[in-house]
């Protein structure tokens, strides 16, 4: 069949390329490291975009827009901003093109420089602390609590069809606080809101914590982060969240009359995740036949297949499928009918097992004797029959166990392939070897940070924040340490 996928074992990353292509979710385009996000994929994007942004309107957040260019002189107000920013920048330079006078198409209008370079947003922090400057006179205009969708531009140099790309989509949320805990505890609820969205909506487990020195922000005094664990062991960071303490309001010199009448600076968080989202789903769920999508955000939950020769029982199954979509659809379960008459059964089976439907209903002539329905679950591959006036509530019911399962299965994988060692020794075997999350102890520097991840590629993904103090060992330097950091291979 021609949607055939390479298997994970024999190539995990081109498996991973195949799926995000023939599922329908993205494609490469001209410009390298950029991507077309297809129908189904940005249906599935869409349907993140609205629980994330249910979620953070329920949190007392509301959306508004920033422009998409930054004078070049806003980047340099804050040192480590621009430090870490600098190498991924896109610069608009001119504004006009013109007909090239030796006639081969068209060149940039030297007449047409702009005085001031604009850098193409790689996140909004400048551009809104310029602004919030104008906004923030006194402890009264507190707390700014925004949120932006848009696309940003950070020109990487190995990209990933929606894991890393040159521009991608995403929400960055940008709140101004009065105290620093107002500001810490904005930034953890917005990490604590991002697991629970990949909990329980991506079926998706995740560790929260605290990410080190060399993996912060530029910019931030903490960042938080949720990371994930793909199938191939490798670890994924799938959202951030940022204390900025005062370094935006000082390099912007946002300051508020605080209650004692007195100046002080504004206190910063900034927070997101982005289409990196979906390449997350797609790695933690799916299998060699193709995507598995959790049922929360599949934009089809159930395809029904007819199975028939003549047209006559095609239209008597028509018949039964209505009713029966319309019942599904009464209890808000999103359906399709793919009665194409130039494809066979097995094929369709493929396609929506290729596009991750979560449950297939196939009705034929027999079914029509019987009363029955074959439905089949993309998860296990399972397949029951089921009697066509239970068939609304066995699939409701169905619905809630695939998306439980499928995180009861990730989370099972990750567990297995998270381990605790404590020499150095078994730390580079481990991560050698089998790959997954590796606890273990460390100094608490950047340099022992460097060495580790120098000889073996590991980084620190997070000191997990649900991990008890324990006394304990630097696995390199033997220096004492109270907590375990989070380690592994990364995307
Ligand atoms: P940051 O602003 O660096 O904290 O990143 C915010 C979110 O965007 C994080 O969830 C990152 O995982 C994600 N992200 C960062 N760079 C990229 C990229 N090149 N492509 C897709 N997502 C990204």
């Amino acid at each position: 069949m021609a949607k055939e996928i390479t298997s994970r074992s024999e190539n995990y990353s081109q498996w991973y390329n195949d799926i995000v292509v023939k599922a329908g979710l993205a494609d490469y385009s001209a410009v390298r490291g950029c991507m077309v996000i297809k129908p189904y994929g940005y249906a599935i994007w869409e349907k993140m975009r609205d629980q994330l942004d249910r979620m953070f309107k329920e949190t007392g957040h509301q959306n508004a827009y920033f422009p998409l260019f930054i004078p070049k002189s806003f980047f340099s107000r804050e040192a480590a901003h621009v430090e870490g920013f600098a190498k991924e920048c896109a610069v608009v330079t001119h504004y006009r093109l013109k007909n090239d006078p030796n006639g081969k198409g068209v060149v940039v209008d030297d007449d047409a420089k702009l005085e001031e370079e604009l850098v193409v947003r790689p996140t909004s922090e400048t551009i809104i602390w310029n602004t919030y400057k104008s906004w923030i006179q006194s402890y009264r205009d507190l707390p700014i609590l925004i949120n932006q969708w848009a696309n940003v531009v950070r020109w990487e140099m190995r990209t990933r069809l929606f894991l890393r790309t040159a521009e991608f989509l995403w929400q960055e949320g940008h709140t101004a606080h009065a105290t620093k805990q107002e500001a810490v505890e904005e930034a953890e609820r917005m990490i604590d809101v991002y697991a629970t969205f990949a909990r329980e909506w991506m079926a998706m487990p995740v560790v929260v914590g605290k990410k080190s020195e060399a993996e912060r922000f530029a910019g931030a005094v903490d960042t938080y982060s949720i990371e994930a664990l793909m199938q191939d062991g490798k670890a994924l960071q799938a959202g951030t969240s940022h204390f900025l303490g005062q370094n935006f309001a000082k390099a912007f010199d946002v300051k508020f009359l605080n209650k004692e009448g007195q100046q002080e600076y504004v206190w910063a968080t900034s927070w997101g995740v982005s289409t990196r989202l979906m390449g997350a789903l797609v790695m933690t769920h799916s299998d060699d036949n193709g995507l598995v999508l959790p049922p929360k955000l599949a934009p089809i939950q159930v395809v029904f297949v007819p199975i028939y020769r003549k047209e006559e029982e095609l239209s008597a199954i028509t018949e039964v499928v209505q009713k029966l979509r319309n019942e599904l659809h009464a209890k808000g379960i999103t359906t399709d009918y793919d009665d194409r008459d130039n494809l066979k059964p097995g094929f369709k089976f493929a396609e929506h097992e290729m596009r991750g439907v979560p449950i297939r209903v196939a009705i034929g002539p027999k079914d029509l004797e019987k009363g029955t329905a074959e439905v089949a679950r993309r998860d296990t591959l399972q397949k029951q029959f089921v009697d066509q006036d239970k068939l609304a509530n066995t699939v409701e019911s169905l619905l809630d166990e695939i998306q439980q399962n499928l995180y009861n299965r990730a989370l099972e994988f990750r567990e297995s392939k998270t381990v605790k060692v404590d020499s150095y020794d078994e730390f580079k075997k481990v991560i050698a070897e089998k790959g997954g999350f590796v606890l273990a102890h460390w100094d608490g520097t950047p340099e022992t940070e460097a060495i580790i991840k120098e000889e073996t590629k590991a980084t620190i993904r997070c000191i997990p924040e649900d991990l008890p103090e324990e006394d304990g060992k630097c696995i390199v330097t033997g220096k004492p340490s109270k907590r375990r950091a989070l380690f592994a291979l990364a995307y």
